[in-house]
């Protein structure tokens, strides 16, 4: 297999990189002191100069007006991007559009499409989606207690979900609801659509996050569904294939967060070598003078190179075989990459001393808003477990 970028991939790499400097880095503590809603405006303009040069939506098919890359492609574009906290919402790949896009041009009727999947592939509407609870482990998503019945020809939801993501200011929810509680535990939901305008729909709060509760697309929510009544034709694919198409969603997502983390790895590690470069310690030597510096460069700089070609060869497998041949390594790189940002985002915050803790520089809003990553989308423990199981299933252990 081969990772280097094709002339074509590189030229748009170039062109990322030349616009993250000069339009997104300088917009970043905007974000953290105005809020989302302020620099809404700011960012929709952003994102039109994106789509006129022709790099909206890496992940999307061309006929939705993404680029049509494949996963490998978009791994190291989102990569790129995810160098900066903005990349991704301001290039149309960020969560949970990008996740709720492959369902809905996947598994959505014709007219489900054309007025949900279309205005949010354009980045004219934003969406959400709404599985966990706070009432039940959300590691084990078979375990639901929001129900959706139906009656006269509509789906009535009752339910009580939170770390609904950016569901503040969100056209509609991709709610996940038992529909089917006699049936075996992985049939028994199914994913319904909401509109978020739907009577009993209620947004209760955006859940305080370190500190921070966030507003818009940065936002977490906890949210009540009280009787809230959907047509029935507002069922996302086949009745009871709700977990499976969750599992689906989980797959390219893993791959798309895990090129984002190895941008925020690019970002730290850099800030660390600089900081390291000018910071004068005593006598004209810098940090950069430190063994225990030295270490911490080398041992980040191996293991961002490693965790990257996991990520890529992941994406290649998937590529080439289909996501069940990479279930494996899929497992391996959430865990991997999440604890390999985590280490190398702390590394750039000591070097940095007391300035690394403030907002003067973007390493405390990675601190915060990136802790998450070792929990969602399968906390750590869930992915070494299933991992371990299937290879020493190979050995013949049964669990
Ligand atoms: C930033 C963020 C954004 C999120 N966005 C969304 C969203 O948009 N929509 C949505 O529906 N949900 C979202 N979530 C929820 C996320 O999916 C759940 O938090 C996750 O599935 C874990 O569920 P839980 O929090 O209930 O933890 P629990 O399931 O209660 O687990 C708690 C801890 O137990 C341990 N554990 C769990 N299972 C095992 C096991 N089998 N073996 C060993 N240890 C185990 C792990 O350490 C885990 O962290 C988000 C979460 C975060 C943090």
């Amino acid at each position: 297999m081969d990772f280097a970028p094709s002339p074509r991939t590189q030229e748009i790499l170039s062109a990322i990189d030349r616009f993250i400097k000069a339009e997104l880095y300088p917009r970043e503590r905007e974000l953290g002191e105005k809020g989302f809603y302020k620099m809404e405006p700011e960012l929709a303009r952003l994102r039109s100069k994106v789509k006129e040069m022709g790099y909206w939506a890496p992940q999307l098919p061309v006929e939705l007006g993404g680029m049509g890359l494949n996963l490998v492609e978009h791994s190291l574009i989102g990569s790129a991007l995810g160098r900066s906290p903005l990349g991704h919402y301001v290039f149309g790949c960020a969560a949970p559009d990008a996740g709720n896009c492959e369902i809905l041009h996947k598994h959505a009727s014709d007219e489900q499409k054309r007025r949900f999947l279309v205005p949010l592939a354009a980045g004219e509407i934003r969406s959400c989606f709404s599985m966990t609870e706070p009432e039940h482990a959300g590691s084990n998503p078979t375990v639901l207690s929001c129900t959706a019945k139906l009656d006269n020809g509509d789906w009535v939801i009752e339910g009580h979900k939170w770390f609904t993501s950016s569901a503040d200011g969100a056209a509609f929810a991709i709610v996940m609801a038992v529909t089917d509680p006699e049936a075996p535990p992985h049939l028994r939901a199914s994913q319904i659509i909401v509109p978020t305008s739907t009577p009993g729909f209620e947004r209760v709060r955006n859940i305080p996050i370190m500190g921070s509760r966030g507003e818009g697309w940065t936002s977490h929510a906890e949210i009540r569904y009280n009787g809230c009544r959907v047509p029935a034709d507002h069922l996302l694919g086949p009745r009871g294939a709700g977990f499976l198409i969750a599992q689906e969603r989980l797959g390219p997502g893993r791959i798309h967060h895990c090129s984002r983390w190895l941008g925020i790895c690019e970002r730290a590690f850099d800030m660390m070598c600089r900081r390291a470069a000018e910071r004068e310690i005593s006598d004209g030597k810098t940090l950069a003078t430190k063994q225990i510096v030295q270490a911490w460069i080398a041992e980040s700089r191996a293991r961002i190179d490693a965790a990257r070609l996991l990520v890529l060869n992941t994406a290649w497998l998937i590529d080439q075989k289909g996501f069940a041949e990479a279930r494996d390594q899929v497992s391996l790189i959430k865990f991997h990459v999440a604890e390999v940002m985590q280490e190398v985002v702390d590394r750039a915050i000591q070097v940095h001393g007391a300035l690394g803790i403030t907002d003067d520089t973007v390493l405390a809003m990675y601190w915060a808003h990136e802790r998450g990553a070792r929990i969602y989308d399968g906390p750590d423990e869930v992915h070494k477990v299933v991992v371990a199981k299937r290879i020493l299933g190979r050995y013949g252990v049964k669990q």
